[in-house]
């Protein structure tokens, strides 16, 4: 499962989310429900996703 790293813009938490396909434009904050949020590269994102293979395509590919 695809685990990314978020950074809320608004007050500068970081935090981990599970995002599922389809579930990646309805990320908030957890602390004050902001949606400026910005994802961060984490390569825990990778595990199990034959690195290598691709890493171009970003994590659309997961389902
Ligand atoms: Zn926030």
């Amino acid at each position: 499962m695809p685990i990314f790293e978020y950074r809320c813009q608004a007050c500068k938490k970081e935090f981990e989310r599970l995002v599922f396909a389809g579930e990646k434009d309805k990320i908030e904050c957890p602390d004050c429900r902001s949606r400026d949020i910005q994802k961060k590269m984490s390569a825990t994102s990778f595990m199990g996703a034959g690195i290598g293979t691709c890493a171009s395509d970003g994590p659309k590919g997961f389902s």
